[in-house]
């Protein structure tokens, strides 16, 4: 038996049902130490954002106790109202703020980060989509930090790629967008969101040269062959990283966990994702598209 056909058999079974507690191998390392709180200090001395806080990351334990984060930039509150995302929806009340790439740089520098994620909430409602903030920020990194290498996790900007330009133009050494899920569970993981013009995202950044990368989240609903498929769309476009983790409902608002998804499964993936071609795939139940990020330069 293919591991292809193995894991859609475990897949569509119905012992994978959601009811009740996590499976033993979600369970996380607690939030505490002192270097958890030196992190927790800059980040609010510094006034900004974490998408590690705000998106309420199962990993933060893990990751803040080993001295990193990821900053979320453009403000705490977000365009969009995608079903899985904690993040506040609304309408945001301030511009740009331009101080922010240089409190991003200090506090980095303070944290002594050589690679750091930057991402942002969605900015729909200017036409820039904040670009221009993600370019200041990597500027202001490798002015402050020599040597610094930098993920940013973008959004869509609508589609207007005179806005992405500004990150493209910036050069960051990796470029990533998350697709978040199967075309099919759009309308409700991601309504104001297209497949196809994410993809077209990342095949514009990936043809700029840039170095790319995507993740999804299983356990919403998704059946293997639509992941494989996905795993398809992106290997044809050249996309060189991808991240598959479990999806964890943040609050009862919103969406369903549909099936805790057995480890040996996000090993198939792992295994299935490079044989398509795809250089390096993450993943596992506890997997996020920041999650040991330096390993995907
Ligand atoms: S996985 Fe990413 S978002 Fe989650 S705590 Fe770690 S750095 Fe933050």
């Amino acid at each position: 038996m293919s591991c292809a056909t193995q894991v859609m058999e475990r897949g569509t079974s119905k012992d994978s049902a959601v009811a009740g507690r996590r499976p033993e191998w979600l369970r996380v390392k607690l939030p505490a130490g002192k270097t958890f709180r030196q992190v927790s200090d800059i980040i609010q001395t510094h006034s900004l954002n974490t998408v590690c806080a705000e998106a309420r990351c199962p990993n933060m334990g893990e990751c803040w106790s080993a001295g990193t984060a990821t900053f979320m930039i453009l403000g705490d509150v977000c365009t969009r109202s995608c079903g899985f995302c904690a993040i506040k929806t609304g309408r945001p009340v301030q511009g740009l703020d331009w101080d922010e790439p240089n409190r991003v740089a200090e506090a980095a520098k303070l944290m002594n980060l050589k690679h750091v994620v930057i991402t942002s909430v969605n900015r729909d409602e200017r036409k820039d989509g904040g670009a221009p903030i993600f370019a200041e920020s990597i500027k202001r990194l490798r002015e402050e930090i020599p040597g610094v290498t930098v993920e940013v996790l973008i959004p869509d900007f609508r589609g207007v790629w005179e806005a992405l330009d500004y990150v493209i133009d910036a050069k960051p050494e990796v470029l990533n967008h998350n697709l978040e899920t199967v075309p099919r569970l759009y309308r409700q993981v991601r309504p104001q969101a297209r497949y196809e013009r994410s993809l077209e995202l990342l095949k514009i950044c990936h043809d700029k040269g840039l170095r790319t990368k995507t993740g999804i989240m299983v356990g919403l609903g998704e059946t293997p062959a639509e992941v494989f498929e996905v795993m398809d769309d992106i290997a044809e476009i050249g996309v060189d990283v991808m991240t598959i983790g479990q999806y964890m409902q943040p609050t009862k608002m919103h969406l369903d966990v549909q099936e805790w998804v057995h480890p040996d499964t996000f090993a198939t993936y792992k295994e299935i994702g490079e044989s398509k071609g795809i250089e390096h795939v993450e993943s596992g139940p506890l997997v996020r598209s920041s999650y040991h990020a330096e390993r995907h330069l």
